[in-house]
């Protein structure tokens, strides 16, 4: 049997893996290889593959340890060659880190961990060599700090307070009268080592481990071990990465960006993240390491002296403040600023899409240490796609699949109104670091922020600074506030993955978690009390601020244009009113899959008139009531007709059972009597009558309309004459009408025939005609088991997946709330089926009905009007079924469109 490759190595401008690689070395590691190859500077290492990930999953630790020794030691002895340093030594110790690193980016999700190598033997020769004491116990310091975290589980006690570390650093400067880390003098920074060994010590019972070996395998399992956390996993639920994956660990010599003042750490992007502007742009952090950046421990400085000056107009601060306190990297290190702006070119250009880079200059020398497709809002999504496809980087086809095509929803969020903003006050500014508009009640921790919302409140999350484990907090919040950290901090760029407003860096905000305020130039704002964020201009905001509709950028047209370009399905739209139909039709659907005629019987007189029939003793008295219905059904569909102006409009006929339209209250039940003029008993004896022990399955549907045909008489010379009025009017139009809950041939056929006769009936009195079709929805799993039949009669199918869903699991909709989410948490489920159409099994009826229904009638027109015909993993399923349509909600055209035209890219 031959042996897996476990271990892939790089460094010196080679590299056994490359960018092809991300399955098996992770993103970073495949990237860090790539790098290599393409002559951009990294610091020599290697990576353990994702494979080992899942074979550790299954052997454990001490037999991982067994099978991988050997490499491990070869692959460290690689380095050392290549820089001339020793693992261990007590007179030239290499140092490295050890790094996560996931097929699809999961940033800060998992662990990493700094400066490892270091004990008080080898300390002494970092110490010799560098000649730089501070730097080397700040480096220890850092090391055990983050080893007790990740490796020794060493957590805070309770949630208002900080990580134990930082609790006793802070001690240390009080005690000092000092505010910031860089004013810790290497005494201090020894007697902190000291400390937090005994801290770890006392606090886990684990002794803090000096071998070097030790600490290197400690660390290689928990980074496999963080594949599991609770954050990671819960990422991966959000984002649909498949937990199976698991993850590469990247060993790598370290380089330094806290040896002084030539020595820096930052994070650069080749494009604006949040607008999607052709810039570069980024943030540095003058003597610190990597982690102090995201961590939002300070405030980082610009590195482009556009951005710095950006920054420091928006913050309020003046020029010469600005280039004494503040300067850019452009102006501190003008050389080494010139080599990362070609690196971050030479990047962009090699991936050819924008890149997210992590680097760190020691003494002066530029080292790059990740590279990675960058996450991106929106609307940066569709504006650097398309700046792309104009620059003749990439061609269309890639342009469009560029977008994804959920996160086009953003765009569609409302903004505030203009009036709204004049009138409100703003409290103070922080950086836009992710765009949108945001009105919620103040909570302090991610708990709460969760518990809110359940309790259907909006909220925004305001913290000091978001950490991962802060995500099921963000992913419910309106918007998220901190008053630390930049642009590349993790609330920034958390959020802009979610494509939720957010706002960083406010340092007016004091924040005392313990009292739950937050304080801004002397006024005292609480939890619950509410607040607003404009994520495009950092302003924070008193009070609930109105919203209305976004416009739509020149970008979004181009996109949909490219769509409709290759999509082979059309789109329509769920619309009852004219008013969503026209909303629709702006954005781009043609034609509207579903309308529910029920929805129009619920508005102010008609109420009155539907009770009227549904309470009436017998068919007299029911057409009697219909009559009073016709008129107003009519005026309905000759708006809709009207707002979609020649597309088709298929209407559904009558479908909830009549119960939801009756009241259950006394009150209301003797209003009713008294308007009808009948005893208060009747009406009770009625609505208890109409009591069902299981209404979803019950007197509903068609079968309605074929127990009492008088109700799909009227609404189908509604239709037809609604019709001919607007075609008088020389609009055309194609009505399409639907019968709901089929599950028999028969069922459809005396529908039909209902529905026909009428027709005519209006023709002939009208002296006139129209084109429509009949048809069926396709929602019971007989009906699909039977589409053969049912197509002998039925025009068209539309496939119903939500009872569709509901009867092939057998799980009623209304009471999943119960078990769903436990399903989901345990994998027993990947998805909510309700959701992401469930291709294995709902998916299979709705081929098998396809099929059958065309082997009978091969012109048959299918589509889906289920909740899933917006989502886009359904909407290629129904691609690849050979629909002719999907239809979904109106805000939800754009994304269908994008979707469809990406299945058709992608078959
Ligand atoms: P994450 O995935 O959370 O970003 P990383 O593995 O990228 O974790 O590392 C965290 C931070 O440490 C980053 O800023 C990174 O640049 C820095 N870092 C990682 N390895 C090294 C190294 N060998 N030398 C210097 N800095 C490093
Ligand atoms: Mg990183
Ligand atoms: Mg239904």
């Amino acid at each position: 049997m031959n042996t897996p490759k476990r271990v892939y190595l790089f460094g010196n401008g080679k590299a056994e893996g490359s960018a092809e690689m991300k399955n098996l070395l992770g993103g970073k590691g495949a990237n860090l290889a790539e790098m290599n190859l393409i002559g951009v500077p990294v610091p020599p290492g290697f990576t353990i593959t994702t494979e080992v990930c899942t074979e550790y999953n299954k052997l454990g630790s001490a037999k991982l340890r067994e099978i991988l020794s050997d490499d491990v030691h070869n692959a460290i002895r690689h380095i050392e060659d290549l820089v001339n340093m020793q693992f261990g030594s007590a007179e030239n110790p290499l140092l490295v880190s050890v790094r996560s690193g996931a097929r699809a980016s999961m940033p800060g999700m998992m662990d990493t961990i700094l400066n490892l190598g270091l004990n008080e033997t080898t300390i002494q020769g970092l110490i010799k060599k560098t000649n730089n004491e501070r730097f080397a116990w700040d480096s220890y310091r850092r090391f055990v700090q983050m080893y007790s975290d990740v490796v020794l589980g060493l957590k805070p006690e309770s949630k208002e307070e900080h990580d134990p570390f930082e609790v006793i650093i802070d001690t240390v400067k009080k005690e000092k009268g000092i505010s910031s880390d860089l004013e810790l003098t290497t005494e201090d920074l020894k007697n902190l080592v000291t400390i937090f060994k005994q801290t770890v010590e006392e606090k886990t019972g684990k002794k803090f481990p000096d071998d070097p070996w030790e600490q290197l395998w400690g660390a290689i399992f928990a980074v496999f071990d963080s594949w599991n956390n609770e954050r990671a996993k819960f990422y991966r639920k959000l984002n649909n990465i498949p937990d199976e994956w698991g993850t590469a660990v990247t060993v790598q010599a370290m380089v330094f960006g806290n040896m002084g003042f030539t020595s820096a750490t930052g994070v650069a992007f080749t494009r604006d993240a949040a607008t999607g502007e052709n810039l570069f742009n980024g943030e540095y952090l003058i003597n610190a390491q990597g982690e102090d950046v995201v961590a939002g421990i300070r405030t980082p400085q610009q590195i482009t002296k556009i951005g710095s000056q950006r920054w420091a107009k928006l913050a309020g601060i003046s020029e010469e403040e600005r280039l004494s306190k503040y300067p850019s990297l452009e102006e501190a290190m003008p050389e080494t600023y010139k080599e990362l702006f070609e690196i971050q070119k030479r990047l962009e250009n090699h991936y050819r899409d924008m890149q997210d880079m992590e680097f760190t200059i020691q003494e002066g020398k530029l080292w790059l240490l990740q590279t990675r497709t960058g996450k991106r809002t929106g609307l940066a999504m569709i504006k650097i796609a398309m700046d792309m496809l104009r620059e003749g980087m990439i061609e269309e086809k890639t342009a469009l699949k560029r977008i994804d095509p959920a996160k086009l929803d953003e765009l569609l969020h409302p903004v505030f109104t203009k009036e709204g903003l004049a009138k409100a006050k703003v409290i103070a500014n922080g950086l836009p670091a992710s765009p949108g508009a945001a009105s919620g009640q103040i909570v302090f921790f991610a708990d709460e922020a969760e518990s809110w919302a359940a309790a259907k409140k909006k909220v925004i999350l305001v913290r000091e600074e978001t950490s991962p484990e802060d995500l099921r907090g963000m992913a419910v919040a309106q918007g998220i506030l901190t008053a630390r950290g930049g642009m590349t901090s993790h609330a920034a760029v958390v959020a802009r993955g979610m494509g939720k407003c957010c706002v960083a860096g406010a340092g007016a905000l004091q924040i005392d978690y313990k009292a739950r305020t937050m304080t801004v130039n002397g006024k005292v704002y609480k939890e619950g009390d509410w607040i607003s964020l404009n994520g495009s201009t950092g302003q924070i905001l008193e009070g609930k601020i109105d919203t209305q509709d976004p416009e739509l950028s020149g970008d979004f047209g181009a996109v949909m244009q490219l769509a409709d370009k290759y999509t082979k399905m059309k789109v329509r739209t769920n619309a009852d009113t004219p008013k969503d139909a026209t909303v629709a039709r702006n954005f781009g659907a043609q034609g509207i899959g579903l309308c529910r005629t029920e929805h129009m019987f619920f508005e102010g007189e008609r109420i009155k008139a539907m009770r009227e029939m549904i309470l009436a003793e017998d068919e007299t008295g029911r057409k009697k009531a219909l009559a009073k219905l016709l008129p107003m059904q009519k005026n309905d569909f000759e708006g809709i007709y009207t707002a979609m102006n020649g597309f088709p409009v298929t209407i559904r006929l009558l479908d909830p059972p009549l119960h939801e339209f009756v009241p259950q209250e006394e009150s209301a039940q003797k209003e009713i009597a008294e308007e009808l003029g009948i005893p208060l008993e009747k009406v009770k004896a009625r609505v208890a009558s109409l009591h069902e022990v299981n209404p979803m399955l019950g007197h509903r549907g068609c079968r309605l309309g074929n127990t009492y045909p008088e109700i799909t008489e009227m609404q189908t010379r509604a239709i037809i004459e609604a019709a001919l009025a607007v075609k008088a009017r020389g609009i055309s139009v194609l009505p399409e009408i639907m019968v709901p809950l089929t599950s028999t041939a028969e069922e459809f056929e005396m529908q039909e025939d209902i529905i026909r006769k009428t027709a005519e009936k209006v023709f002939a009195e009208k002296q006139d005609r129209v084109d429509y079709l009949v048809g069926t929805m396709i929602e019971i799993p007989r009906a699909a088991l039977t589409a053969d039949k049912i197509a002998e009669h039925a025009e068209f199918f539309s496939f119903g997946t939500n009872d569709l869903t509901q009867m092939t699991f057998g799980f009623s909709r209304d009471d999943a709330g119960v078990f769903l989410p436990v399903y989901l948490e345990k994998n027993l489920l990947k998805h909510d089926p309700f959701q992401i159409i469930d291709r294995e099994g709902v998916g299979q009826l709705v081929k098998m009905g396809t099929e059958r229904g065309r082997k009978t009638r091969p012109d048959l027109k299918v589509g889906i009007c289920g909740e899933h015909g917006g989502e886009p993993s359904s909407v290629e399923f129904c691609h690849l079924v050979g629909m002719n349509y999907v239809s979904c909600s109106p805000y939800r055209v754009p994304i269908a469109r994008v979707a469809a035209a990406i299945a058709a890219l992608n078959d």
